[in-house]
């Protein structure tokens, strides 16, 4: 079929949800993707932080096929082989206990919810009163309440909508659910005045991907840390490493930059390397208050999708070294494009999830279409901010054709904001990150 087919199709068929760009992929390998008519693309994307491997990876390959000729679903009601083993990899590199399989990263963003406000039901005494008014920071004892982040993004079920920071996804669906109160993102004194004993979980992306590829700073996650472990606050530190974990920053986990240990955690995106699979991680203590009945799935932690998530990590574990090399390269080049062109904002980012942040959303939109015009697949993420997400597989040679084609890029876009000055952006000194990953 044509894209221009599909496209008339899809137009007439589908809910009217995506925006997409008109290219039909029909085939990839390694770093690149091919579309209908056979132009070729370098993929510094990876499907929005899935495609860890790259696309038709062998061990991945491999293991779908031996996998879909053995069994493919045998839902919950039964054991089979790899969720014991997927579990005992993820708690090995994660430094929790227990993991709870799903399909998707606002699935197991939804599950860490239930998780939060079960724990605190069955630890507290006030756990189970609902609280009169939950949206308030109130002296009412009802330790319903979740403190997440401006600017955060958890996903598109209820719960997750209902954390998710950024007012344009909640609105069209309120009401969300309640007890949720917003904390200025990296605002330590905000976090402090928001904090009380109604509070049962601080909800975090280590590293805000949708928002911008804003890390969390230092001080902040201790904070949260601390106020989450004093034995009183009985609250629980949960980290969303949907985006950013699993060898994305060139370490299992983004928050093995910072030296804290979360009480919760969930991660998705390259887990099954583009089939369907997320995980919740958590300690045993926060384990206790689950029990058979409570949370479920039909699909979530199948043979096929664990066995992948197998081979995944394994590989995973051997590309960090080279995650944190590239990563590193690829961080000084940018920052050189920094210095030579004046519409660039901002550099973020560490390992392979990285951000440029432009004067104008108009640049940004230009120059991604014109990346994408000469085969180089990127993304425009929170209007002004180009988003780079690309497989763990990169490498030199490929970073130096982005780098490239993005100077060339800002060069023949940048009129269209000429007249703005460069500003010196509060969010400048976050790019201190390097220096404690
Ligand atoms: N959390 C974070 C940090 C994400 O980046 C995303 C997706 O982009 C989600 C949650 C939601 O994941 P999914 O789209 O798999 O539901």
């Amino acid at each position: 079929m044509s894209l221009e087919s599909v496209s008339r199709m899809e137009s007439k068929l589908l809910l009217p949800t995506y925006d997409r760009q008109p290219i039909l992929f029909v085939r990839g390998r390694g770093v690149y993707l091919w579309d209908s008519r056979g132009n070729q693309y370098l993929d510094f994307l990876s499907g929005i932080g899935v495609n860890a491997l790259g696309h038709n990876h062998p061990a991945i390959q491999g293991a779908i096929r031996r996998q879909a000729s053995r069994l493919i679903h045998v839902s919950n009601l039964f054991f089979h082989e790899y969720q014991a083993e997927l579990a005992r990899l993820l708690t090995g590199i994660s430094g929790l206990d227990r993991v709870f399989f799903c399909n998707s990263g606002t699935e197991a963003w939804e599950g860490a919810l239930k998780l939060v406000r079960a724990f605190a039901q069955m630890n507290h005494t006030n756990g189970h009163k609902p609280n009169p008014n939950p949206n308030s920071n109130s002296n009412s004892n009802s330790k319903t309440r979740i403190l997440a982040m401006e600017n955060s993004f958890h996903g598109r079920t209820f719960g997750a909508l209902a954390t998710t920071g950024q007012p344009k996804y909640r609105a069209p669906f309120v009401p969300l659910m309640p007890g949720v109160t917003f904390v200025k993102f990296n605002d330590l004194d905000d976090l402090r005045r928001k904090f009380d004993s109604s509070v049962c979980a601080v909800c975090i992306e280590t590293i805000q991907g949708e928002g911008g590829i804003q890390p969390v700073n230092k001080e902040f996650l201790d904070l949260a840390s601390q106020l989450t472990k004093t034995t009183q606050s009985g609250a629980l530190l949960v980290l969303d490493e949907i985006q950013c974990g699993l060898g994305r920053t060139g370490r299992h986990f983004a928050y093995q930059h910072y030296g804290v240990q979360p009480d919760v955690v969930t991660v998705a995106k390259p887990l099954a390397c583009g089939l369907p699979l997320g995980a919740i991680l958590t300690t045993e203590r926060v384990a206790r208050c689950m029990h058979p009945g409570m949370h479920g799935t039909t699909f979530g932690g199948g043979p096929l999708t664990c066995a992948v998530a197998i081979e995944f990590l394994h590989a995973e574990k051997k590309l960090l070294k080279h995650v944190r090399a590239l990563g590193n390269y690829f961080h000084a080049a940018l920052e050189a494009l920094d210095k030579k062109h004046k519409s660039i904002q901002e550099v973020r980012g560490v390992g392979l999830m990285h951000a440029v942040e432009l004067d104008s959303s108009e640049l940004a939109k230009a120059v991604t279409r014109q990346l994408l015009q000469e085969g180089i697949i990127i993304n425009r993420t929170h209007e002004t901010v180009l988003r780079f997400l690309p497989p763990y597989v990169i490498q030199k040679k490929h970073v130096d054709r982005v780098i490239k084609a993005l100077d060339t890029a800002l060069q023949t876009n940048e009129e269209i904001t000429r007249g703005k000055k460069k500003t010196a952006s509060p969010q400048r000194k976050k790019k201190e990150f390097h220096a404690h990953a």
